[in-house]
């Protein structure tokens, strides 16, 4: 099996293609904050989103429209 890893070991470690207009970061993980303490857990009254993996924080629709673009970014990066 040693003549296959040879063969194929050159191409395997090769870097993976990134386009350069794609967000590095999916802003998958949301995490929500709200500036009222009384409304807390309440989806509706929610202040921001703040990504838990680069520290961005977006507005409600914001977070809403890379929610419902979410499964489809993930299907992209598995390709
Ligand atoms: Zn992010």
């Amino acid at each position: 099996m040693g003549f296959l890893r040879k063969l194929f070991g050159s191409k395997s470690q090769a870097p993976p293609v990134v386009p350069p207009e794609q967000p590095l970061c999916p802003h998958t993980t949301l995490v929500a904050h709200w500036e009222d303490a009384a409304a807390m857990g309440d989806d509706s009254k929610v202040s921001s989103y703040t990504c838990d993996a680069c520290g961005q924080s977006f507005s409600r629709p914001e977070a809403e429209a890379l929610r419902s673009s979410e499964g489809e970014r993930l299907k992209q990066r598995l390709r």
